[in-house]
């Protein structure tokens, strides 16, 4: 089994001395009780409910799996249990309006949760996380019927919710879905068809469950421009407060790589009643609110895996005895020394480190803009969030997912063939992981939606107002010989990253495939530029900690090593990104179709 403490003085390092969120929430209205004492006791709270309750149904979970009957989905043994203990704790409505039953605090909170809990069980947290966006997606689009007839039991965490848009034949390319949405005569909708792979869909661990779901109308215009947004509950509300059938029913469930112990299941909707969220023919513009908290969510995901294998990987390092350092014996009177004396170990526990606490910076940064998107009441203060959070969130998706899953590989190889077998929980981590590079929009949609519609189709204006910020920061006087010492590397990285950016939209005036043919490369390369930008923050306020001294001086001197470490031996992987962006669309497009497998035709 995997062992897990939530990583609470780091969440406080990024949060308060970094990003600094105590002076950030003083300006921002209704934050005016989010005091750092409340805060530092509802950090502590989520660290203990996750590492109580959670961590110990992770791997019995993932074993034992959910079982499907046509009466529906069970979850494994304590799953039900535990989530009752969130529910009345009151977690369900962490940042919900106070209203509805919430406690309001600002949406950045979560994040916090979102990474405790998915470090302790990510399968399990997928059935509260999935309502939280659900409920999100009912209060900004939703009738103010709708609102308080479904939002109150979401917030209390008495009905959970979903997200339907995947059909068999449809995943990305969601224009072509076929489940259709029929006009009743008392302005609700039936709704008919089948989705596929739905999260959550179905489960024993609540009353209702209430389905967000795209579907078109019969005269709907085809492609995108004809998807509508509905709500769909599992059983119907009765003014009596009794719940009645709705038809729709759970037809299956997957049998999977990973998060054994979330329910993927087909959905079907047979006439199903269905209010409808939005405007006509504009729901995939109201999906965005779900799918966008979905998608810092789902970046989360990279950290959890990522600190979890670093936990477990640097103890087994520091135990397990294995050959002799190459500089002589640094334990002498045992068999061997610990393998975290050899460099390759140190290279593999230094890459899980300096990536897993560089994303936790980079997620709560983001989130910063969450807050400020939200509360703000300078127009122009949520426009540059809101601009920051458009250039920064399919970055944060795809490169936290790529980076969190390698992560977890390394934490595999760190314990060698015990990491491959179930016991020490380190394959379970990988398995999990591995989605979500996949689900939320590939991680090759969002290199695409990044390059193509967030920085070419702006002009590069959402980049060059982000690179402008870090260059305010890059040229801000410091006393700290580390930036001095690194901000050439980053620097050049920025201009580099411009510099690219013009040559792939000059190149794709003439070819279209050259931005798809660069995307994904592109996308990786500007996770690791924010990253190094972030680090180098980070290793400012921890340099000036370290000349302060006193307490906890190693907390701060590691931050210094991990961020020499970061520049050293993880931001050059950007020489390879930028030679791969430039080379261009031709040795991609060259082969033929026919090619790709040639002579094994048996006939
Ligand atoms: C465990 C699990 C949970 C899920 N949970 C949910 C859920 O809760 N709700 C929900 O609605 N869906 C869910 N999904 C579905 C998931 O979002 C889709 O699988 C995903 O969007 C990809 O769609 P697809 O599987 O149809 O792949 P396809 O769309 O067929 O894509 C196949 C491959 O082609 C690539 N590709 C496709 N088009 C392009 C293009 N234009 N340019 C470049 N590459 C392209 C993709 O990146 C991918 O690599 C889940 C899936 C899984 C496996």
């Amino acid at each position: 089994m995997t062992d897990y403490k939530a990583p609470v003085r780091d969440i406080r390092f990024v949060r308060d001395e970094v990003f600094d969120y105590p002076a950030l929430w003083k300006s921002l209205p209704g934050c005016e009780e989010v005091t750092p004492d409340l805060v530092e006791a509802v950090v502590d709270a989520m660290a203990t409910f996750c590492e109580d309750a959670l961590v110990p149904l992770n791997q019995s979970g993932d074993e034992e799996g959910c079982t499907w009957t046509k009466d529906g989905v069970t979850t494994p043994s304590g799953f039900k249990e535990a989530y009752k203990a969130y529910a009345e704790s009151g977690w369900a409505g962490l940042t919900s309006p106070e209203q509805y039953g919430g406690q309001a605090l600002p949406p950045s909170m979560e994040s916090v949760l979102n990474e405790f809990a998915g470090s302790a069980n990510w399968a399990w947290s997928m059935y509260p996380f999935l309502a939280k966006g659900a409920r999100a997606t009912i209060l900004a689009h939703g009738t103010q019927d709708l609102i308080d007839t479904y939002v109150p039991k979401m917030v209390a965490g008495q009905w959970t919710g979903t997200m339907c848009l995947t059909e068999a034949h449809c995943g990305t390319d969601l224009g072509m879905l076929r489940t259709k949405a029929e006009p009743n005569a008392d302005g609700s909708y039936a709704l008919s068809g089948s989705k596929i792979f739905i999260s959550s869909g179905d489960h024993d661990m609540v009353d209702n469950i209430v389905h967000i779901v795209i579907a078109r109308l019969p005269d709907a215009p085809v492609g995108t421009k004809g998807i509508s947004l509905f709500l769909v509950p599992k059983y119907l509300p009765n003014a009596d407060g009794g719940l009645a059938a709705n038809g729709v029913s759970c037809g299956s469930i997957e049998h999977k790589m990973g998060i054994n112990a979330n329910a993927t299941c087909v959905i079907n909707f047979d006439g199903a009643t269905g209010f409808l969220l939005g405007e006509l023919n504009r729901g995939l513009n109201c999906m965005f609110t779900f799918m966008n908290a979905a998608r810092v969510g789902t970046a989360i995901q990279g950290i959890a895996h990522g600190e979890l294998a670093l936990q477990n990987a640097v103890k087994y390092a520091r135990e397990r005895l294995q050959m002799r350092s190459l500089s002589g014996p640094k334990n002498p009177d045992g068999p061997a020394d610990a393998i975290i004396v050899h460099p390759d170990v140190r290279r593999m526990l230094l890459t899980i480190k300096s990536l897993t606490e560089g994303n936790r910076l980079f997620a709560h940064y983001l989130s910063s803009f969450l807050d400020i998107a939200k509360l703000s009441e300078e127009e122009a203060e949520r426009q540059r969030a809101e601009d920051l959070l458009a250039l920064l969130t399919p970055i944060a998706k795809g490169f936290m997912t790529e980076t969190g899953f390698e992560c977890a590989s390394h934490g595999v190889q760190v314990f060698g063939g015990h990491g491959y077998i179930s016991e020490w929980g380190m394959e379970q981590n990988m398995r999990d992981a591995r989605i979500a590079m996949i689900y939320e929009g590939t991680n090759g949609i969002q290199a695409l939606d990044l390059l193509g519609r967030k920085v070419l189709a702006s002009n590069g204006k959402l980049l060059v107002g982000f690179v402008k910020e870090v260059r305010a920061w890059c040229e801000a006087d410091s006393a700290s010989s580390l930036k001095a010492e690194r901000l050439p590397a980053l620097t050049a990285a920025l201009s580099q990253w411009q510099t690219l950016t013009q040559e792939v939209g000059v190149k794709a005036l003439q070819n279209p495939e050259e931005v798809g043919a660069a995307s994904f490369d592109y996308l990786m390369y500007s996770g690791y530029v924010v990253l190094a930008y972030l680090w180098l923050r980070a290793g400012e306020v921890a340099e000036e900690k370290c000349l302060e001294g006193g307490e906890g001086s190693d907390f701060y001197t590691a931050k210094l090593e991990t961020t020499r470490f970061y520049f050293d031996r993880i931001l050059p992987r950007i020489h390879t990104l930028a030679a791969t962006i430039s080379v261009g669309a031709d040795s991609l497009m060259a082969m033929d179709e026919s090619r790709f497998v040639v002579g094994l035709e048996t006939d």
